[in-house]
């Protein structure tokens, strides 16, 4: 290990060598390590040191002396304060390139694969054609800047300071049109936004949804009350905006990061939205989670079939479904599927769904996938043994028990898709220990710009060694020989 011979507020000249998970570029200095954020590969710069720590230190980019052939001009801004894209300073194919790999190390320094093996079942980035204005969903928080003025925007990176901005170029035009009726109502009828320290004040968070295919749109306000002031007069104004078509509140009055609270009150119109994926038609709720990026989601689900590779005759499950989007994809090629989530609406949403798009082969389930799915393997393991397992879990990855359950029923295959590939390495590490096998891997991009990375697995039953057995008798040889 180097020892370091730098000190606070130095100013050191690196060379960017790597990225960090977080995106950081990271250099050395007289073989010190030095994450510093906004610098890319390849990068020459001049860095003040910010942090020391015994082993590695973090520096701030002061200046760019060779610019690395990577980096590209971020078109927003806001980039370098905001802490929502990390990546926008570097090109589009080297951010394919940076998920790839990080998808590679977690396999290999988490799961415990060898990287031959990485390497051989890893199949070529899923990359965007639309990298900006992706996202179909964005939760805008509200507060106050230092002169006390009502804004919304992103919270700055590691912190909850806002950096004002309706514009967004992850999300869709139409958010600013929301973003800024929703501001002048606050300034004309003096509608306080909420106050994280002081627990005081009204409107926390405004989340939009927009169905790309339908362009339908979903506003949910999140408040810390039952109520808001002129109510009427706020949802007139935004009912007017074209193709609205969902107005609700979302009550909560809780001290938490959590953004939303659990009832939901409509205002106007529908108490949802609808929206296509393929030619499958979902009906999605406030609550209920969707995919953000639905040009990409089509890509991974597409690559979840294949991964399932279904010829009619299978029971599958799908754990962790949401409102059933992938469960719809896998029913038109499976026997029958069967799909578990913890969140009640989105189940509504699922059996709507299945309805609306005239599947019969698919039945939902609310309650924990680690619950629910072992209780049934537990008392009716028969009546809908997998063939296939789907999981698509939250970033904190699959509960244990789910994972020994998922061994003990042995599915011929198992898909996993996962929106951490750190997680996702930690649980293969436990499927694949012994029954299972590493078939194919593959990065989606979902969320261009950032360091975040959708990764499909396919694990697949290591069957014993085929042996062929040859019995030979010796006797049957020696007495065709003599005949001969
Ligand atoms: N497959 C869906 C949803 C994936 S997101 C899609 O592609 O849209 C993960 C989902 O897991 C969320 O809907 C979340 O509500 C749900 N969830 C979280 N913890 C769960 C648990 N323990 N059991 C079942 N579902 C859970």
């Amino acid at each position: 290990m180097v020892k370091n011979q730098m000190k606070k507020n130095d100013l050191v000249r690196i060379t960017i060598s790597d990225m960090g998970i977080n995106g950081e570029g990271i250099g050395k200095a007289d073989g010190f390590p030095l994450f510093v954020k906004d610098a890319v590969i390849g990068d020459e710069i001049v860095a003040r040191v910010t942090k020391l720590k015994k082993n590695y230190g973090f520096g701030r980019l002061e200046e760019i002396i060779i610019k690395s052939p990577v980096r590209c001009d971020a078109p927003c801004k806001f980039s370098r304060q905001c802490g929502g894209c990390q990546l926008q300073a570097l090109k589009y194919s080297e951010q394919l390139r940076f998920k790839h790999k990080k998808v590679r190390n977690n396999l290999i320094h988490i799961g415990g694969f060898s990287s031959a093996d990485v390497e051989a079942v890893m199949e070529e980035p899923i990359g965007s054609q639309k990298p900006f204005h992706y996202r179909n969903k964005a939760q805008f928080p509200f507060g106050k800047d230092r002169d006390g003025n009502t804004v919304t925007g992103f919270f700055q990176g590691r912190s909850h300071n806002i950096v004002a901005n309706t514009d967004c170029i992850l999300g869709v035009e139409v958010n600013k049109e929301i973003l800024e009726c929703i501001l002048s109502y606050m300034k004309e009828f003096e509608v306080p936004p909420y106050d994280e320290e002081k627990g005081k004040g009204l409107i926390r968070h405004v989340l939009i949804r927009y169905g790309f295919t339908t362009g339908e749109i979903m506003v949910c306000i999140v408040v810390n009350a039952n109520k808001l002031p002129e109510e009427d007069i706020l949802c007139e104004r935004l009912s007017k905006i074209e193709k609205m078509t969902s107005v609700s509140i979302s009550v909560n009055r809780e001290n938490t990061n959590v953004i939303m609270g659990n009832k939901i009150r409509v205002l106007w119109g529908k108490p949802y939205i609808t929206d296509y994926i393929g030619d499958l038609e979902f009906r999605i709720s406030p609550l209920s989670f969707y995919q953000v990026n639905p040009i990409q989601t089509e890509k991974l689900y597409t690559k979840a079939l294949e991964y399932a590779g279904l010829t009619g005759n299978e029971t599958v499950w799908d754990l962790y479904c949401g409102i059933g989007t992938i469960s719809l994809f896998l029913a038109k090629e499976a026997k029958k599927v069967y799909g578990v989530e913890i969140i009640p609406q989105a189940i509504d949403d699922a059996r709507d769904n299945a309805k609306r798009n005239g599947i019969t082969n698919a039945e939902f389930f609310v309650g924990a996938a680690e619950d629910i799915f072992t209780e049934f393997m537990e008392k009716r393991p028969d009546e809908a043994r997998p063939d296939v397992v789907v999981v698509d879990p939250p970033r904190k990855g699959c509960d244990k028990k789910l994972l020994e359950t998922i061994l003990n029923m042995e599915p011929e295959k198992i898909v996993y898709v996962s929106c951490d590939s750190a997680t996702l390495a930690r649980d293969l590490k436990i499927l694949c220990e012994d029954k299972y096998r590493l078939e194919k891997a593959v990065a989606v991009d979902q969320f261009s710009q950032t360091v975040h990375v959708e990764t499909v697995v396919l694990l697949s039953q290591q069957k014993p060694d085929d042996h062929i057995e040859i019995e030979i008798n010796l006797d049957e040889i020696d007495a065709t020989s003599a005949e001969t």
